[in-house]
């Protein structure tokens, strides 16, 4: 990339959650292979992030480039309205297959948000084909479920973009996060705030809409699956639908192929995504119970009201449907357990650091929570310097590697990251 692309890039294209006219540093890469990019400059930078959460088995990976040739040789695209193809069949099969007892019928969307869009469209329309109007989801604070209007709408009313839309968005109803923690001792107080909001609420609500054991961007909170159970034990006492939103935490990534089997429940509504296609393409799916879809189905519309231009697209369906077949050969469990062991010595001693708040692991995540923000260009340039890419938000630092990371590149994240807590200007305030 040239420098005239670079200023190209500053002046007229928009980056995730950046400013037009004040824009943060960008790092032009040119290639990425197995858990490494590659900078234009020719450094290369061990791979912290996954893509946020979505290049479970690595970058460039032959076999998913197979799939994605193969299926371009026979059709990139054709639409789904009233068309189907192998590659479609072939990955709803397979997710029906893994996802959780009951889910049988399958949505393809677009993204994770558009996933969580159709989850909250099936809740409506089925309780409007059952004559009832519920139309308020119930939610926890601290949760993220996307930036599309509904997605918003459900996620933690402070830390998101709830107030720049402030009265445009529906109000749904908000219970306290869970706070025990993962590994701690269950109390059963714990889930006294959503009990209450459930009993007194329980008429309109459509559905429970949560990401399960792990809150990601609205925290990095791991919590303690009991809260799950007592969720889905309430959702069953008062008829209330429960949608599991595993869009970041599907596939492995909390050690167990989908978060709800921590708590041995299953959903009414599953939303998956990111690591969907092994982080080649864009692709989401919701999937759901036969009770649902007939209801749904059988309801004045006579149909589900969704379906855009791309839906079931080819390509990603055939990556997607590789990926899930890596998965199936059941490598995961290992490769994950053997990151969370190493993440577990590296980062949790860290704890100790003035600096921290908290440091935390569960599976292949780990997470250095820090008492000040930040100071999210000083940080990136110090971990681009470390040759690693880490990109923290907030007060929070944390890994999420693609599953085939080894141990020594791994040790280098960790490294970095308790080498960028000695400096004090890396924190905003410190
Ligand atoms: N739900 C959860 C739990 C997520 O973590 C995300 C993305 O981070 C989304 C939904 C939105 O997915 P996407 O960014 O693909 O729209």
């Amino acid at each position: 990339m040239t420098p005239s692309d670079l200023a190209f890039d500053r002046s007229h294209i928009w980056h995730p959650y950046t400013s037009m006219s004040q824009p943060l540093p960008v790092y032009p890469v040119v290639g990425a292979q197995g858990t490494s990019l590659q900078l234009a400059d020719g450094r290369t930078l061990v791979d912290g992030m996954s893509s946020w959460w979505a290049a479970i088995h690595g970058y460039n990976h032959p076999r998913l480039n197979q799939a994605m040739t193969a299926q371009i040789a026979q059709m990139s695209h054709v639409m789904f309205g009233g068309i189907t193809h192998p590659s479609a069949v072939a990955l709803c099969r397979r997710l029906v297959d893994m996802t959780p007892a009951g889910l049988e019928c399958v949505f393809l969307a677009d993204s994770g948000s558009v996933a969580v869009e159709v989850a909250m469209k099936m809740a409506l329309q089925y309780w409007q084909a059952r004559g009832e109007k519920r139309q308020r989801f119930l939610t926890l604070r601290n949760g993220y479920h996307g930036d599309t209007f509904a997605a918003m709408s459900v996620c933690d009313p402070h830390n998101s973009m709830h107030s720049l839309y402030q009265g445009y968005l529906p109000s749904h109803l908000f219970a306290a996060a869970p706070a025990c923690r993962f590994d701690e001792a269950w109390r059963d107080s714990d889930a006294d705030d959503i009990e209450r909001l459930i009993t007194h609420h329980a008429g309109e609500v459509a559905a429970v809409i949560l990401e399960p054991v792990v809150q990601g961007a609205g925290g990095m909170r791991f919590y303690h699956p009991r809260y799950l159970q007592r969720v889905r034990a309430l959702c069953d006492r008062y008829g209330i639908l429960l949608i599991a939103d595993e869009i970041a935490t599907g596939f492995g990534r909390t050690g167990k192929l989908f978060a709800c089997e921590h708590a041995d429940i299953a959903p009414d509504i599953l939303c998956v995504g990111k690591a969907l296609t092994g982080g080649t393409m864009t692709l989401s799916a919701t999937l759901t119970t036969r009770h649902l879809a007939d209801t749904v189905s059988n309801g004045e519309a006579g149909c589900f009201m969704h379906g855009p231009t791309f839906m079931g697209n080819p390509l990603a369906c055939a990556v997607a449907s590789e990926s899930l077949a890596m998965l199936q050969e059941n490598h995961w469990p290992q490769q994950v357990a053997d990151i969370e062991a190493q993440l577990r010595r590296s980062l949790l001693p860290l704890a100790d650091h003035l600096a921290v708040k908290d440091a935390r692991v569960l599976g292949a995540i780990g997470v250095i929570e820090t008492h000040q923000p930040v100071n999210m260009a000083a940080l990136q340039a110090f971990f681009v310097e470390c040759g690693v890419w880490i990109r923290p938000f907030g007060r929070l630092i944390y890994l999420m590697p693609p599953y085939i990371i080894s141990p020594e590149a791994l040790q280098r994240l960790t490294d970095a990251i308790a080498g960028a807590l000695e400096k004090p200007g890396h924190f905003i305030g410190a």
